[in-house]
């Protein structure tokens, strides 16, 4: 039997009170996630920075904008999607998700995950692209490139916030969203066929 999908509000008011790592001390807002809850694409970073911290909604900084800016590549819009973080808490000084976090936050983007059931996952960058594939390679020989993870569709690029400054990344991360609007389009056009063939007599 499927367990039930728990709504979204429920799992924030779960993830604020949460104390499972010390990275609650030291935020100034959870970081949940926002978006269409009923998006097709589901886009999963690593955790918060500064900016997010302070304003509690993820990407809002200049890697914020530019996402915005590559998500027009594939024929989305921000609130097209559904925008969540590996962790919900601030890393101090923006290091590194450590594994004993990413262990005892994730359940929280399982259940978003499983709740909102997006057609395609992006993910950003190393941290979330090893958890949602359970993989060991990285983002390098990753990117670009459909996975399957469960009934999900992964497509892994690099994190907008390691592609800002480098020129050589920004061209690839163009290329990984123009290709990533072309298979949503190809996915509307089969699921339409789909329809067309099961409606008809
Ligand atoms: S980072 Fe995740 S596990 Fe740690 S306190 Fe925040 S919500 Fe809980």
């Amino acid at each position: 039997m499927h367990k039930p999908h728990i709504p979204l509000e429920e799992l924030e008011h779960k993830a604020e009170a949460c104390r499972a790592c010390p990275l609650y001390e030291g935020r100034t807002n959870l970081v949940f996630g926002v978006g269409d809850p009923h998006a097709r694409v589901m886009i999963i970073g690593e955790a918060p920075g500064k900016n997010e911290d302070l304003q509690g909604e993820p990407f809002v900084g200049a890697a914020g904008k530019y996402l915005n800016e590559l998500l027009g590549y594939a024929g989305l819009t921000r609130d097209k999607v559904y925008i969540a973080n590996v962790l919900k808490c601030r890393p101090p000084g923006n290091r590194n998700p450590r594994p004993e976090e990413i262990e005892v936050c994730t359940p929280f983007l399982r259940e978003q995950t499983r709740t909102i059931d997006p057609v395609f996952i992006v993910t950003l960058g190393n941290f979330s692209t090893r958890f949602i594939l359970k993989t060991d390679q990285g983002i390098t020989g990753l990117h670009g490139r459909v996975q399957q993870a469960g009934h999900f569709k992964v497509f892994p690029v690099f994190h907008p916030a390691a592609a800002l400054y480098d020129r050589s990344k920004q061209d690839l991360m163009k290329e990984d969203f123009t290709k990533l609007g072309q298979l949503l389009q190809a996915a509307s056009a089969h699921a339409d066929s789909d329809v067309d063939t099961s409606t008809q007599d």
